[in-house]
């Protein structure tokens, strides 16, 4: 499910506000509604299709006591049970295949199975044999199906109930034959029936409700969690000073490469760089010039590692790193220059460096091809001790181990 934030903030202050409210009205707020529809479609349309079917199965396999039992208005009502019924429940069925259809499906089951159960009704009233008085039982049947198999909609079923007992009240008064304490118990079980059956129906609405509303909320504080824990996973990789990734982060980068390349038997290099004189920019300049320094030099590093595999990380102070996965000596040796030159030509300004008016580097740099379980740090030491050797030598330049 996805959703604009501005509806998720919605919908959680609805389900909230439902769960808060001590009034269960079988409605949410129009947003959550919408979205509590649109959830619950599919296992409704799958109840309606399945039940709808058995039930008119049902209902067609009634014509047999229809024959024996009301036999004086059988060959009327026939008709209705295998093709008027049928017919109707069926087109609903039918119907909920078709998109547009399908908001409307609960009131066309509910008014199937009204129909249905006010047919029953009118046989009850049109037959004058004995048996015919039990039909009202068929009547209770439709209810408790409709209620608790088919399990509609509280509201429609409410309405179509009441055309139902409305129906038979019109049916019970017009009846021959019956004594009036029989017509009683049959008024009084049938309205109690519909009546506790549409209390049964509204508490599992209620409970479908609520449930929802908790699983939503559940469903999106997890989102939410999930979110924040990447952000903050995010961040505890990142240097707060220049946007590279910190020493931790690089380190769980170096251990990948590292065995990484190790199963493939391919080349690791790795680049030590420290910005030189850099004690002396910061007594110069001042310490925020250093901090403006140290983003700009991380800037064209991402800017030299963009086009490559390669790693950038700030390793600590005015020292940083670049991993090169899969690069040969060579290779390493060509990028090193290119990022040391590139570092000299943009030219930040450094009046206090006794190598030269512009912000230089000292790059070390080490390949090694990695065996599996031998501690990348000798890496990164042979890179270091590298880059030891390029300060000795005057600085602004690329040292490596002689191979
Ligand atoms: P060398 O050429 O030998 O590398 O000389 P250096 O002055 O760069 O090296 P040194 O290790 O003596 O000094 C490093 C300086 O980097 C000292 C410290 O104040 C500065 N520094 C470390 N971290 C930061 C930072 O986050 N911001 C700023 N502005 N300065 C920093
Ligand atoms: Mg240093
Ligand atoms: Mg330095």
């Amino acid at each position: 499910m996805t959703r604009p934030e501005e509806t998720d903030s919605q919908i959680r202050s609805a389900a909230l506000a439902y769960l808060a409210s001590p009034w269960h009205v079988l409605a949410f707020a129009p947003a959550m509604e919408r979205t509590f529809r649109a959830d619950t479609l599919a296992g409704r349309l799958r109840r309606y299709r399945s039940f709808g079917l058995v039930g008119i199965l049902i209902y067609m396999a009634y014509t047999g006591v229809d024959w024996f039992a009301l036999h004086d208005i059988f060959p009327s009502i026939w008709p209705w049970r295998l093709l008027g019924m049928p017919l109707i429940t069926g087109s609903v069925i039918a119907l909920s295949f078709w998109r547009r259809f399908q908001p409307w499906c609960d009131l066309g089951m509910v008014g199937a199975t009204t129909l249905g159960t006010l047919a029953l009704v009118v046989f009850f009233s049109l037959s004058l044999t004995p048996a015919s008085n039990h039909y009202y039982g068929g009547v209770l049947l439709c209810g408790v199906y409709l209620m608790f198999v088919l399990r509609t909609g509280f509201v429609p079923t409410a309405w179509g109930c009441g055309f139902i007992l409305a129906g038979f009240t019109l049916a019970l008064e017009g009846l021959q034959g019956v004594d009036p304490p029989t017509r009683l118990v049959i008024a009084a079980v049938t309205a109690s029936t519909l009546l506790l059956g549409l209390a049964g129906l509204y508490q599992l609405e209620r409970d479908e409700r609520r449930s929802y509303a908790l699983a939503l909320l559940r469903r999106m504080d997890g989102a939410a969690l999930a979110q924040a824990n990447a952000r903050l996973a995010q961040l505890s990789a990142v240097d707060g000073l220049t946007g590279l990734l910190n020493r931790r982060a690089f380190e769980t980068r170096l251990h990948e490469v590292w065995e990484a390349a190790a199963t493939t038997g391919g080349e690791v290099g790795l680049l030590f760089i420290d910005v030189d004189e850099f004690k002396a920019f910061n007594d110069f300049y001042g310490h925020q010039a250093g901090d403006e320094v140290l983003r700009q030099v991380a800037r064209l590093l991402e800017a030299h590692t963009r086009a490559t595999a390669d790693i950038a990380a700030r390793y600590g102070g005015e020292e940083f790193l670049v991993l090169m996965p899969g690069c040969s000596r060579h290779a390493a040796l060509e990028r090193a220059e290119r990022l040391r030159a590139g570092i000299e030509a943009a030219c930040l300004e450094h009046a206090a460096s006794p190598v030269q008016g512009c912000v230089t580097v000292s790059i070390g740099l080490a390949t090694q091809h990695p065996a599996s379980g031998v501690d990348p740090a000798a890496l990164v030491r042979a890179a270091d001790e590298a880059l030891y050797a390029a300060k000795a030598a005057g600085r602004n330049r690329v040292m490596m181990p002689s191979a």
